[in-house]
């Protein structure tokens, strides 16, 4: 089963400008079976992500993209406090450890390796000072690319992953209409709750996939 689990959606997202039908139709084309909503610090509520999924004729999961002190994670599975109090990475990660969410590190070294790093002048930094980060082993598994992420950034997380591999996904980070599916991540069962969905992931039994592996080229490439 794939399903694209990193995706922001307008206006739930302000740093979006696709549409729930925007993101549903590229992830469609693309052959991917569920989409997973990660909007900042903000959850979609169950009722109406249900008729939303109803609507769009299209199965949705919902995490939430959280601002922590060690930069954005992204949480399958219910909070206990409100986002708006915000979380520290290692209360995340206490917290989880109770309740069974499950934790994953998106675009894991933009600081170090991202356009604006680069632009700065900043060196990427080698693959064992990335294993080295607190957040590479508190997360269940760490997003291997998205479109949000640069080809030296994905080569940098590979590398890393190799060096101390963990679980790894992908997502597309859709901030656009005809990014959603781009990048996705194959479950070994078929997944129906955000239960199941972070029960699997806890468990390492996901692959990250591009759009560039299950095809000859992106089906929406240029679109
Ligand atoms: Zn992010
Ligand atoms: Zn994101």
């Amino acid at each position: 089963m794939l399903v694209d689990l990193h995706a922001h959606s307008s206006p739930k997202s302000s740093c979006s400008k696709a549409s729930l039908r925007d993101l549903v139709e590229a992830a469609r084309r693309r052959g991917v079976d569920a989409l997973c909503l990660t909007e900042h610090d903000l959850a979609w509520p169950e009722d109406e992500l249900a008729a939303a999924s109803a609507d769009v004729g299209f199965p949705l999961f919902s995490g939430v993209e959280l601002t922590t002190d060690a930069g954005h994670v992204l949480a399958f599975g219910p909070l206990r406090r409100p986002l708006w109090l915000g979380y520290r990475l290692e209360e995340l990660a206490a917290e989880a450890e109770e309740t069974g969410i499950a934790l994953v590190l998106p675009h894991p070294v933009r600081r170090q390796a991202g356009e604006r790093a680069v632009r700065a002048g900043r060196v990427p930094p080698p693959p064992d000072d990335v294993v080295a980060l607190p957040a590479w082993s508190v997360v269940h598994a760490v997003e291997a690319g998205s479109t949000q992420t640069t080809p030296t950034e994905q080569a940098l997380t590979a590398a890393a992953l190799r060096v101390a591999p963990r679980p790894a996904v992908g997502g597309s980070d859709a901030h656009a209409p005809g990014r959603a599916g781009a990048w996705v991540t194959r479950f070994e069962r078929d997944v129906r709750t955000t239960a199941e969905l972070a029960e699997e992931i806890r468990a390492g039994k996901v692959t990250p996939v591009s759009a560039y592996d299950r095809a000859d080229h992106d089906p929406l490439e240029g679109t």
